[in-house]
């Protein structure tokens, strides 16, 4: 075979092994985790799975027990893991159904549970190898801080800057602006503490089970930062 045909392949075959095609977003809430995950999606053509999007929607399409759902979710308090590992489930399957790529963000920190669920997911579809964990650190007082100035759009769940509730609506999809229930600042304390809390043990779990890295999201960084540790560099956006 011609040389450069083998180098060719060589390159195909180590983008495809060390690129991810999983990328978990952990970090507390408040951290930017929808943010990033909103780049990495319009930019890197990733399917996003919010654990936060998949409740909110559950509740909007008031599927069997929602209303549980809905008082947790204002309370600041996670729901059953039967109900978010299920829900999960059924997204990241039909996205694997798909061949998509795919962002799993908010999941992980809510209990011991999350991620050997998780790990164990991954296993059956063939995708540990190809996934990685990106671990967002970022103090308690910068998460309160982001999430006291943060309003979300009710369609495509992009986050904006409070002062954006003076304009008309989104900027991409014009839905409506509101405040996340969960934002709040007494339900926030709540979230942060209680994510603090789960993260002592499942913090350890990740870096056992999933190819793992830490990134500090106080300090100035670029969404082309996080593409290179992901080795996600070299796609094009859909
Ligand atoms: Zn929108």
């Amino acid at each position: 075979m011609d040389l450069k045909i083998i180098f060719v392949l060589f390159v195909i075959c180590f983008n495809n092994i060390c690129a991810a095609s999983v990328l978990i977003l952990v970090g507390p809430p408040g951290s930017g985790k929808g943010h990033i995950s909103q780049a990495l999606r319009d930019g890197y053509g990733f399917n996003h799975i919010s654990a936060g999007d998949l409740l909110r929607r559950a509740v909007d399409e008031k599927v069997c027990g929602y209303e549980d759902i809905e008082l947790k979710i204002k309370a600041g308090i996670p729901v059953e893991n039967k109900v978010m590992h299920n829900l999960l489930k059924t997204q990241i399957e039909r996205c694997i159904n798909n061949g998509s790529r795919i962002i799993i963000d908010g999941f992980g920190g809510q209990s011991k549970e999350d991620v050997p669920f998780l790990y164990e997911l991954l296993r059956i579809n063939n995708l540990v190898v190809s996934a990685k964990t990106l671990y967002l650190v970022s103090s308690d007082d910068r998460c309160m801080e982001r999430m006291g100035n943060r309003v979300i759009c009710s369609v495509c769940a992009r986050v904006y800057g409070r002062q954006m509730l003076q304009r008309e609506g989104c900027s991409v999809c014009g839905g409506k602006l509101s405040v996340r229930s969960g934002d709040d600042p007494n339900t926030a304390k709540r979230r942060l503490e209680r994510y603090n809390q789960v993260m002592k043990d499942n913090y350890g779990l990740y870096k056992q089970y999933i190819s793992y890295a830490e990134f500090n999201v106080d300090d100035d960084y670029s969404i082309d930062d996080i593409a290179t540790i992901f080795n996600i560099k070299d796609y094009n956006a859909k």
